[in-house]
């Protein structure tokens, strides 16, 4: 590690044992908020963790293309509500502000979007709001940040996630001795200066009211993942939707399909780490759980489509025509990365399969476009 990782991880990690000493074990959730966005020391609060010789690379930072097609898919929405004179694009954790730009100069091919648009970056990072306002500076619309969603402008809106709701801070349940309990943080008995997993309360109804119904009885030893922030998320959108119209894409990595397992994972310089290794040093996610997502929009009153894999989406879009158009004015050379670009965001052995995308509207309006109603397996 070196001296510019220590002190923040320090700081974590003195923190997290204050608060174990004098709270008692935190929940995963709770470990992850601290690691994640300590106001001065967190993952996301002291540096741009995105991009090649960072902590780890996102679609947008892979290839223009990725924005550009969303950025197309968004221009659509727009003229589905019957293309508003103003409407607001809401970009939910917009990273480096790179899938933003894209957009921005895909929606000129759509006469009248750029007019339209307000742009507003729902960010918690300070270090990654200065890096969208640099990459952001010569956008031609206007633009604003929110700290969080539901402070947004009111208003038809296309909102978009990528990579957002997987650092959403999730809690692990574990299924012992017929019951379920929480997993949670703690510190090593024989070495306080680690920290450790451990089994935590009983959970009560409240708690396993996020769970898949279908889980709920699984055999002893069986853990899974609960995603309150993901519920928060889409009861804000159904919020909004019931005043306002408008569309909501989300793209990340996860499963089709309630799955049971530990799927916190820790990022640091491209490498997997021990997720309880040094808080704050290292990129933590989990996986989204997209039949949930979709069932949770659905209850909450939205419409719903998806899940989709992102090659399919990709590729419905139109990524090879507009990889296609890039090749004409680049040299072999250029030819090739757009090729090997491509490749990575479609192929199932790549990001294709395990990226997936749930979209929401507000009932009433036409489909979302690319992507099919949601079934509902019960
Ligand atoms: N969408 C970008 C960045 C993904 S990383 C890309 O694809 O490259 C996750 C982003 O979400 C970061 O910008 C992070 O700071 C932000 N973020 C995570 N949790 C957040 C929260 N609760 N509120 C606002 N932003 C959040």
């Amino acid at each position: 590690m070196s001296d510019d990782d220590f002190r923040p991880a320090q700081i974590i990690s003195e923190r997290l044992r204050d608060r174990i000493r004098s709270e008692g074990a935190l929940s995963v959730a709770a470990f992850m908020t601290e690691a994640l966005f300590h106001p001065m020391a967190g993952f996301y609060a002291t540096k741009d963790p995105l991009g090649a010789a960072n902590d780890f690379i996102t679609a947008p930072e892979i290839s223009q293309m990725f924005g550009e097609l969303i950025g197309l898919w968004a221009a659509e929405c727009w003229m589905q509500m019957g293309a508003p004179s103003r409407f607001e694009l809401i970009e939910l954790g917009p990273g480096t502000g790179r899938m933003m730009s894209d957009m921005l100069r895909a929606g000129r091919a759509a006469p009248g979007f750029l007019d339209a648009v307000h742009v507003t970056l729902v960010e918690a990072s300070p270090a990654l709001k200065m890096v969208q306002g640099q990459t952001l500076a010569n956008a031609q619309v206007p633009i604003s940040w929110a700290k969080s969603f539901d402070k947004a402008p009111s208003g038809p809106a296309v909102v978009i996630g990528n990579e957002f709701l997987d650092c959403l801070p999730v809690r692990q349940a574990i299924r012992h001795k017929g019951e379920w309990r929480e997993r949670v943080v703690t510190l090593d008995p024989e070495d306080e200066t680690r920290f450790v997993f451990a089994l935590g309360p009983v959970l009560g109804e409240g708690d396993i009211g996020f769970m898949a119904p279908e889980l709920r009885e699984a055999a002893d030893g069986v853990l899974v993942e609960l995603r309150p922030g993901d519920q928060q998320q889409v009861e804000q959108l159904a919020a909004r939707f019931a005043r306002d119209p408008g569309y909501a894409l989300f793209v990340d990595y996860g499963s089709s399909k309630p799955e049971t397992g530990d799927t916190l994972q820790a990022l640091r310089a491209h490498q997997k780490v021990d997720p309880l290794d040094a808080p704050g040093t290292a990129d933590l996610t989990a996986w989204v759980d997209f039949d949930r997502l979709l069932r949770l929009g659905e209850d909450a009153g939205l419409s719903a489509f998806g899940p989709m894999t992102q090659g399919d989406f990709l590729t419905e879009l139109g990524i090879e025509q507009r990889a296609a158009v890039l090749a004409r004015s680049v040299d072999e050379a250029g030819q090739a990365k757009l090729k090997r670009q491509m490749h990575r965001l479609v192929s199932p052995e790549d990001m294709g399969a395990l990226f997936k995308l749930a979209a929401f509207s507000a009932q009433g309006l036409p489909p979302a476009p690319g992507i099919a109603p949601f079934k509902r397996a019960r």
